[in-house]
């Protein structure tokens, strides 16, 4: 049975077939050739483009630049898509943690972390996870679905009005970084979510620069250059051991694709220089990963990467089996990673109390219904995908 997608669906799961169009699902480009189908010219793309990502209206109504004849032609063909906020959740540090409800049903989580010269957004790329790494909540809970290129926008979208962080509506801007690091591997995503980064850093719209945008994989081999060549943005790889018999049990994509192998994908990165370096993250788990001497084999694995270390202090979740490493243990560790030339901040946990922080995402959803897979254009996975009838 196939999923039946015509000239005006969106094909996004749930949505109906012939219905309104998602704009968040389109670059400004496939706008203008949807707006150019009913024969209006092109400058109205960048009119409706303004107000969707310039002004974060959610309706045609207050697009006061449009005669009203044609707020009422568009509103019957497209809309403006957004996750509904189920659950918004503020932390005692200033973190704020959204379950957001897609149109099916599903739910994943956004963070927003503020701090004094930055506000970075933490976005999901698809509901739960194929990858079971053993340190990461979200590994607990299966993969629902891929989200696609309107709901990774829409979390912005999202996020912005709930922050009231529009250009138009106040001062600074709250959102000033993106990361790929909420629930699900992004490179098993990679078609739906270079599309939305087209369109988060698209300079008529959110206009957030792809230097501050960080994308974080697990360890997706085959996908990483080409991840590099079409988004250009910064990448973040989850290491987290140094050995292969240690990652294979924090991070078991490892198995498919070991360290060395990772780590010459990491060296071919396009456009790595000491001005564009590779984060390489480092949970640090207590007598697993953080001896000194893991910490010399992690300078010995990184030579001749441009590269930077983020020490991250395990965040505990209901359930591990890990704990996190003593303050001195971190300190050491760090040491020793800085004394070798590389950056090795030790990132200070953010909203654990709300379950905000690092690995510690999780929602309920789950795989409903009569479901199948089903490999989607571009996507590197099968995704869950409703059938119609039997
Ligand atoms: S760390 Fe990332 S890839 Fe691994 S289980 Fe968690 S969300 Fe999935």
């Amino acid at each position: 049975m196939q999923v039946a997608v015509d000239h005006w669906s969106d094909g996004v799961p749930g949505h109906c077939v012939g219905g309104p169009v998602d704009i968040t699902e389109l670059s400004r480009g496939e706008l203008a050739g949807r707006l150019a189908d009913l024969g209006l010219p092109a400058f109205r793309a960048g009119q409706l483009w303004h107000w969707v990502y310039h002004r974060g209206v959610t309706g045609f109504e207050p697009m006061t630049t449009l005669a009203r004849p044609l707020r009422a032609q568009l509103a019957g063909r497209f809309r403006i898509g957004r996750p509904e906020p189920a659950l918004e959740q503020r932390s005692t540090d200033g973190t704020v943690k959204w379950l957001f409800r897609f149109a099916d049903g599903s739910e994943a989580e956004t963070v927003f972390i503020p701090e004094t010269d930055r506000g970075t957004l933490c976005i999901s790329s698809q509901v739960g996870c194929t990858l079971t790494c053993s340190f990461c909540r979200t590994g607990t809970q299966k993969l629902v679905r891929n989200l696609t290129a309107g709901e990774i926008v829409g979390q912005v979208l999202a996020a912005s009005d709930a922050l009231g962080a529009w250009p138009s509506g106040r001062p600074g801007r709250p959102i000033t970084n993106i990361v790929l690091m909420g629930m699900g591997e992004p490179l098993y995503n990679l078609e739906n979510v270079a599309a939305a980064l087209r369109v988060i850093t698209d300079n008529e719209g959110l206009s957030i620069s792809k230097r501050r945008i960080t994308l974080s994989t697990s360890g997706v081999v085959p996908e990483i250059e080409r991840c590099g060549r079409e988004t250009g943005v910064n990448l973040a790889v989850s290491l987290h051991a140094v050995t292969d018999e240690v990652r294979n049990v924090l991070v078991p994509i490892n198995r498919k694709w070991p360290i060395s192998v990772l780590m010459q994908a990491c060296r071919d990165y396009p456009g790595l220089s000491n001005a564009r370096r590779i984060t390489f993250e480092y949970v640090m788990l207590d007598g697993i990963n953080d001896g000194p001497a893991d910490a010399r084999a992690l300078v010995r694995l990184l030579g001749g990467i441009p590269a930077k270390i983020n020490l991250i202090p395990f965040n505990p979740w209901p359930g591990t089996r890990y704990r996190c490493s003593p303050a001195p243990v971190i300190a050491r560790f760090a040491e020793i990673v800085m004394k070798a030339g590389y950056a090795s901040p030790v990132r200070a946990p953010r909203g654990r109390d709300i379950l905000a922080a690092c690995g510690q995402l999780r929602s309920k959803s789950e795989r409903q219904g009569r479901r199948r897979r089903e490999p989607r254009a571009g996507t590197g996975v099968g995704v869950e995908i409703e059938t119609v009838g039997s």
